[in-house]
């Protein structure tokens, strides 16, 4: 029943003696209370122990057991080092499947642009290719404005169609680009 604990100023609960009482004993089998004793006292009150005699091997760890954990944490560090690493591990596991990953294998993949997307028709509308550019955007705008504007083409049907397909298709490049 020696238990080395954390040091203290605690004194020796043997009477008259002024060492350190850095050693545990439990007082009776309730092991509520305890005395604290030096090491001499500790090995002294230890020899005249009595506590396990008629006790079963099961009794007895189950007492150690009882006596021990309320004083200790009750995860090992060993333990909690390997849950520590799992957890950090399944966050990876994560992120990877995100695309997120920081291992150069799990990259975001590349945004492509589908084909037959409302971008790559206006894109195609107005004769422009990826990256879009604002300025050839707007210089193409001009260009095929002014070839199916209604007044260059005496109110052609098909033109006025074409016409109001550019402007639609305009703002629209424009939004995706970021101008208004
Ligand atoms: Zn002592």
């Amino acid at each position: 029943m020696i238990k080395k604990t954390i040091k203290t100023e605690r004194k020796c609960d043997m009477p008259g003696c002024e060492e350190a009482g850095e050693y545990k004993a439990p007082k009776d089998r309730t092991l509520k209370s305890h005395y604290w004793f030096c090491l001499k006292h500790v090995k002294e009150y230890n020899k005249n122990w009595n506590f396990y005699q008629g006790l079963s091997a099961e009794e007895i760890e189950e007492h150690i057991q009882n006596d021990t954990t309320w004083q200790r944490p009750t995860w090992k560090l060993g333990q909690f080092k390997t849950y520590g690493t799992g957890n950090v591990k399944d966050g990876f596991g994560v992120f990877e499947d995100l695309g997120l990953g920081m291992d150069g294998k799990h990259n975001p993949p590349v945004k492509e642009i589908p084909v037959h997307s409302k971008l790559a028709e206006a894109a195609s509308f107005l004769e422009v290719s990826f990256p879009l550019k604002v300025s050839e955007v707007k210089k193409q705008y001009k260009k095929l404005a002014k070839k199916y504007h209604p007044d260059t083409n005496q109110g052609d049907k098909e033109a006025e169609k074409m016409f109001k397909k550019l402007n639609d298709y305009y703002r629209y490049l424009l939004k995706q680009l970021g101008e208004k």
